[in-house]
């Protein structure tokens, strides 16, 4: 995969609160380039694997609980320097400390229901994107 992909994910509490549209038109926005996307709802396994970074975390039983608790809409996006980008646009893991206009400070719930996903580096992109478009450089 190229370096000018990233990985998101549109997060259970902001599909079921109406957002899919408007977070997709602030991704388009920022110049970010809609590559594949799909919706889906993650079984707790596929959602433990996505996550099985943090498995030894004390929030991990409450993030799978709270990543099945709904569809998701999973996308690959494209633009120069996509995964610092991106994590820009969607601001900090805890809304409370985003920056103003960000993603996460303007549809967040809570810092476990915080709206968004982005991957943090091109290696954790390119395995994300293949965790749920099998294989990502057809697209
Ligand atoms: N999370 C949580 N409580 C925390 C930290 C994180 O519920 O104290 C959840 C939250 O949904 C976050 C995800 O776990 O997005 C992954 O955590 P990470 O530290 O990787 O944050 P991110 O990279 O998503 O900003
Ligand atoms: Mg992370």
């Amino acid at each position: 995969m190229a370096t000018n992909r990233t990985f998101t994910m549109i997060k259970p509490d902001a599909v079921q609160n109406g957002h899919i549209g408007a977070i997709l038109a602030k991704i388009n926005e920022a110049g970010f380039r809609i590559v594949a996307m799909r919706m889906t709802r993650l079984s707790k396994e596929s959602a433990g694997a996505f996550y099985a970074i943090h498995k030894e975390r004390p929030f991990f039983g409450e993030l799978v609980e709270y990543m099945t608790s709904g569809p998701i809409v999973a996308a690959i996006l494209e633009k120069d320097n996509a995964v610092e980008d991106f994590r820009k646009l969607i601001g900090a893991t805890d809304p409370a400390k985003a920056e103003e206009g960000t993603i996460r400070k303007i549809f967040a719930t809570s810092i476990a229901a915080n709206a968004i996903h982005g991957s943090d580096s091109d290696e954790n992109a390119a395995i994300e994107g293949n965790f749920f478009f099998a294989d990502m450089d057809k697209y």
